[in-house]
């Protein structure tokens, strides 16, 4: 038989007989009860397509033996069905007959049945899915068995463990005395899977057997359609089963344990958005529900609370433990009491990296940025959106998860780094090559990132320290002095209180490595706005600071050549930390500068510190930087690449008003084919990461490099990261997780030599 296999045939090939057939092929090896049948095959389909001829001669020899097998005629005491069988799985999106009684009937069925490969239902799933349209289907014809023959009959749908949670045992539908179309079309309502159970334990018994063998064959959770006729249990169908995060991680920890699949497998199968889904608060069934409205899914998770939009009043609600959204045009510095004290923040301008966006991500809250349809009265204390007026106290929801925003409170679900998390892991960091640190500033910071498992602190920003009220203040005496004198006394204060962050950020690390950024923002962000001040001295060095482009102006280690004081400052603090906390346990710490293009940018900075015996790095952000890597090892005691920044650099684009005017054009449109700033450009910022990673290493070999944008975080960078060499990436706390799957998957990718899936695309 060259194009109809029947089961019984040696041929499991599912480029012939589809997945559906391929598997009833192997249920039928393995000693399960499958009815028997075979398969008009997909080579057969291709040559039908082609002349609307159907092998006729090898389906009926094919059918003879059917009536053989069953020792029925078709028609008298043999039935058959007539069911799709394509190569990639496409549930219900192709036709079945079932009952067919006569010849007449199953020629014309097979046709149907093939033909609905071009059906509009599985057309649009190709389509949705990127499933090729000219891979075409394999038809089944099978003697039937019927679910509705008795009252010992029935049918059902399992799966082999709980596909939300993981659970090991069988859970799913049974429907008595009915037949698969019953439950399918809704006409009735099944029960438990348990309901089996009560009324004919053997066959339950069966069927748990069957799952178990099923398992132990595919290695995998697997989804099953059954039926029972007269108390005898038939299997009809085996794939793959679809599962949700949670499920994914326990099954795959629970294989490793049942022995069914190695280590290295299980840390395969969990897909880095399995894992991040699982990883924050998150709406029970969204799906339920219809959003207000939408913005950018800034921080990921779920919140609700009341509205409210002054930041005292939020910081008054939380102290009574009341759950709060903050709600702003937009936020500043001066906000971050507020912004700490709540829930969830909901801005109506701004894209992903503004000020809301950066610290409730940091801090591991929620947040929606720039939800542009909704309409701030500040005045009022209102939001209008479609129709809705949303006033102060009122509740609402956020999902920064999809950016969807809710009326009223609805119900979340817990995230948990559950005990399976935690295994696989620890699984995942025996594989890996590249080192997973945490983008963090503060101590509370680190302890969160440490809960994630960080090995220490890629990037700790100090311009976030000076961010709460009271260094704000000191930080805006030292912009405003008028004298030597004030200068110096402001810069006392915050040596002070640099001193005590560092102090019990060290201890907090207990050895741990971690690279302090020397300031990096330029001044007037520590300002009020101008309009925002009475004070006419405030105003008017606010505007002498006002720059036409501060993301390239006077920042970064410009402002370390101008006022080296600041470093000084700076780097004083860091090192009387170090000796206080090294009386009590070693303090691994580094310096890193920002925004260098040159040696000479560098050797200043050094000779304004000198003496403190700390290793210097610089932060690679700047275009020149990585041209110059080769020459900036012979000042530079490590190398870390500042994506962000260097995308920013490269594309000739900012990032804020980009994401905001025309990134989303650009993506809807195909010119580019993801946001750069959330996905490494590999073409563009890569290939000059690979250039300044060629010079460094080509005479300091063992130079250490990191990267500590956000894309240290984001799972196709990281595996791109891994090929490139670098030493570690550095990211925010609730993004370690996923770094540390990635980077084992990536390595295990490379020991199969194969191109790591994530970025094998053009
Ligand atoms: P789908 O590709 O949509 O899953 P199927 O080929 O599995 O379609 O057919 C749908 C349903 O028809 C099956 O779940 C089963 O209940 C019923 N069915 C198909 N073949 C048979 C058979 N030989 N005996 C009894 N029921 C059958
Ligand atoms: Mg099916
Ligand atoms: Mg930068």
């Amino acid at each position: 038989m060259a194009s109809v296999y029947r089961f019984v045939d040696d041929c499991e090939d599912k480029s012939l007989l589809g997945n559906k057939g391929a598997n009833l092929v192997i249920m039928t090896k393995l000693g399960l009860p499958v009815p028997p049948g075979f398969v008009v095959s997909i080579e057969a389909y291709v040559a039908y397509k082609g002349s609307r001829h159907l092998p006729t001669h090898d389906i009926d020899s094919a059918l003879e033996w059917l009536e053989k097998e069953t020792g029925g005629k078709l028609g008298d005491g043999l039935l058959v069905s007539v069911r799709s069988s394509a190569a990639v799985s496409m549930p219900g999106m192709m036709d079945t007959v079932l009952n067919i009684k006569d010849k007449a009937s199953m020629m014309s069925a097979i046709k149907k049945v093939l033909d609905s490969w071009d059906n509009l239902r599985a057309v649009e799933y190709r389509r949705l899915n990127r499933i090729p349209s000219d891979m075409g289907t394999a038809a089944i014809v099978q003697a039937m068995v019927m679910g509705n023959k008795d009252k010992r009959s029935g049918t059902g749908v399992i799966f082999t463990r709980n596909p939300s949670t993981g659970e090991p045992g069988i859970f799913g539908e049974y429907m008595n005395q009915a037949q698969g179309e019953d439950l399918v079309s809704g006409t009735k309502t099944p029960g438990p899977v348990s309901d089996l159970r009560s009324a004919m334990p053997k066959v339950y018994a069966k069927l748990e057997e069957a799952a178990q063998k099923l398992e132990t064959h595919f290695q995998d959770m697997q989804d099953v359609e059954f039926t029972v006729e007269s108390g005898k249990l038939y299997v009809l169908q085996t794939r793959s089963g679809k599962r949700s995060g949670q499920a994914a991680v326990r099954i795959a920890v629970d294989m490793v344990n049942q022995g069914l699949i190695t280590r290295e497998e299980a840390v395969m199968r969990v897909k880095a958005e399995e894992l991040k889904a699982l990883l924050h608060k998150r709406i029970k069934s969204p799906e339920e529900h219809a959003p207000l409205a939408h913005g950018l899914n800034a921080a990921p998770g779920a919140a609700c609370g009341k509205v409210s939009f002054k930041i005292g009043e939020v910081v008054r609600m939380a102290e009574k433990s009341e759950r709060v959204i903050l709600v702003r045009p937009d936020t500043s510095p001066d906000d971050i009491q507020g912004i700490a004290a709540a829930d969830g923040v909901l801005t109506s301008r701004g894209g992903l990296t503004s000020h809301a966006a950066i610290v409730t991500r940091a801090m591991g809250k929620p947040c929606i940025c720039g939800a542009e349809e909704i309409k701030i009265d500040l005045d009022a204390e209102q939001f209008e959106v479609a129709g809705h007026v949303v006033k102060k106290g009122m509740e609402i929801t956020i999902d920064g998860t999809t950016g969807n925003v809710y009326l009223g409170s609805l119900p979340l679900e817990e995230a948990d780094v559950t005990a399976e998390v935690a295994e696989l892991l620890s699984w995942a960091d025996g594989f890996r090559r590249l080192g997973v640190r945490a983008n963090a500033d503060t101590a509370e910071m680190i302890r969160l990132a440490k809960t994630f498992g960080c090995e220490g602190v890629g990037l700790c920003r100090t311009e976030r320290q000076f961010n709460a009220p009271e260094r704000l203040s000191a930080i805006r005496a030292f912009i405003m002095a008028s004298t030597a004198a004030e200068r110096m006394e402001a810069l006392e204060r915050l040596r002070q209180l640099q001193k005590e962050d560092f102090v019990a950020i060290f201890r907090e690390l207990q050895g741990m490595p971690i690279i302090i950024r020397l300031l990096d923002l330029p001044l007037h962000e520590f300002l009020p706005s101008e309009a925002d001040t009475p004070d006419p001295r405030v105003k008017e060095r606010v505007r002498e600071l006002r720059e036409i482009n501060p993301m390239i102006g006077h920042r970064g280690v410009r402002l370390g050549v101008t006022n080296p004081e600041i470093y000084q400052m700076q780097v004083e603090a860091i090192g009387e930390a170090k000796a206080e906390v090294e009386q009590e346990m070693p303090v691994n710490v580094s310096v890193m500068v920002p925004q260098v293009i040159t040696v000479q940018e560098l050797l200043w900075v050094k000779k304004h510190v000198k003496g403190s015996g700390l290793r210097f790095g610089v932060m690679m952000e700047t275009v020149r930087a990585c041209m110059r890597a080769g020459k900036l090892i012979h000042v530079a005691d490590f190398f870390s690449f500042g994506t962000n920044d260097l995308t920013q650099a490269v594309y000739s684009f900012s990032r804020e008003d980009a994401e905001k005017k025309f990134l989303g054009t650009y993506l809807r449109l195909g010119i580019l084919q993801d946001n750069p700033f959330e996905v490494i450009d590999v073409k563009g910022v890569g290939r000059l990461m690979e250039t300044a990673v060629f010079w460094a290493r080509r005479n300091r070999r063992d130079l250490e490099i990191g990267v500590c944008g956000e894309h240290g975080g984001e799972a196709r960078s990281v595996a791109y990261f891994h090929t490139i060499g670098v030493n570690y990436v550095s990211c925010s706390a609730f993004r370690i997780p996923v770094a540390r799957l990635v980077a084992a998957q990536a390595a295990i990718e490379e020991k199969m030599e194969k191109t790591p899936a994530a970025i094998s695309s053009p």
